[in-house]
């Protein structure tokens, strides 16, 4: 069993950012934004290293937090880390479901609606806010759907650093609420999240605040990462057939692919990987029409609309990494209209007592539909992603 190292230093190994586009390399421990092409920077790690120094066993004894995995964070002091409780979340099995749809393997539910501020946008903050306070940052800013700019400002408040949000005036009121009782500026947009972050890079142009835009920043994407730690942890060191994400930015289902390469790597996994099944709202639904397309980048949705407001991203700035993430795999992009959607909540609830947020009964929704249409078989385990509390959204 290995103790909690005393002293400030997090044992860490980045060694570098890179480009996702171009490969071109920068010095970590200082701010960074998009790369000079305009794309998202990734951490890099020296996977030699941490082969050696980091194996299960070093697991053994830790807290079950997201901080379990600090050699793969990129948290260099122990007095930055930003915490609020981020537990490694429950998978949990849907046997009435199972026996109604005739699986022969698993359907599991990762329930992320158990984190801080009530979803799984907690891991990506905590990463981020603890990198900006290592780094110096005294302001943030960032565009949300709601439940980013809930965490955001849970985070900052409790790093003691400034934070304002752009959300669209739609925005479920009670994400609004949380924001500003956790201290945030709050400004309503007449638009959709892309407008929204038009605004947020001009006012931090304007005041010097940092953007914490969904892959604008290289940490959000390491927090998020730990979703795919978790995954193979908890199933032996085994990843599931099949993984199906609800997708907006597309952070989550980038930062699982990026951890389970680095899992390998450095021993942990086999090549083995689950098909990577990107879920989208039929009323807004880009990467599956790239997908289908054959493209590899996903221009604007128009008109965008969903109840499940976490997925309304009608142009991500990731769109070539979640496109490859899925391709790679030989996973799919799939769209589920808002009336199944509902519906999937209603099933989980009732049969499951699971009270499924919209974008995670879009992943029931998808996984009944993709076995309908032949895509994915019976015998495939599968891990739906729960990526907020029901509660935030009652009728
Ligand atoms: C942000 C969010 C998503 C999408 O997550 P990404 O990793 O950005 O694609 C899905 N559901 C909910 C509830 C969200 O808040």
């Amino acid at each position: 069993m290995t103790a909690t190292p005393a002293g400030p230093e997090v044992p860490t190994f980045v060694s570098h950012l890179e480009c996702s586009a171009t490969g071109e390399t920068f010095p970590p421990d200082r701010l960074h934004n998009l790369s000079p092409a305009g794309k998202p920077l990734l951490v890099r790690y020296d996977l030699e290293a941490l082969r050696r120094h980091f194996s299960r066993e070093t697991l053994a004894g830790r807290p079950m937090d997201l901080w379990r995995y600090r050699e793969l964070l990129p948290v260099r002091r122990r007095e930055n880390i930003v915490a609020l409780g981020e537990l490694v979340t429950p998978l949990l099995r849907l046997p009435r479901l199972e026996a109604e749809l005739g699986s022969q393997a698993p359907l599991l539910v990762k329930d992320e609606a158990r984190l801080p501020t009530g979803s799984f946008k907690a891991r990506g903050l905590a990463l981020a806010v603890s990198m900006a306070k290592e780094l110096g940052v005294t302001h943030m800013a960032m565009p949300t759907n709601g439940n980013a700019g809930a965490a955001l400002s849970a985070y900052c408040a409790r790093a003691g650093i400034g934070a304002t949000v752009w959300c669209p005036a739609d925005t479920p009121e009670i994400n609004i609420a949380e924001m500003r009782l956790q201290g945030a500026e709050v400004h309503r947009v007449d638009g959709l999240i892309d407008d929204c972050g038009r605004l947020a890079a001009a006012a931090c142009a304007e005041h010097g605040w940092f953007d914490t835009s969904t892959l604008k920043e290289p940490y959000r994407i390491e927090g998020k990462k730990t979703m795919g730690i978790e995954l193979a942890e908890q199933l032996g060191w085994r990843l599931p057939d099949l993984v199906f994400y609800p997708t907006g930015g597309g952070t989550g289902l980038i930062g699982m692919w990026k951890a389970f390469a680095e899992l390998e790597a450095i021993g942990l996994i086999g090549p083995k990987r689950p098909r990577m099944i990107a879920v989208q709202a039929a009323g807004c639904a880009p990467i599956v029409r790239a997908f289908e397309e054959g493209a590899e980048e996903a221009p604007r949705w128009e008109n965008a609309h969903t109840v499940a407001a976490g997925i309304r991203v009608p142009r991500a700035i990731g769109d070539f990494l979640i496109l490859r993430a899925v391709r790679e795999s030989g996973g799919f992009a799939i769209a589920v209209e808002d009336e199944a959607i509902l519906r999937a909540r209603e099933e989980a609830a009732h049969s499951e007592g699971l009270l499924l947020c919209p974008e995670g009964a879009a992943t029931l929704a998808a996984y009944r539909q993709a076995l309908a249409e032949g895509r994915i078989r019976r015998d495939q385990s599968a891990v739906l992603f729960n990526c907020a509390s029901g509660l935030k959204y009652l009728p």
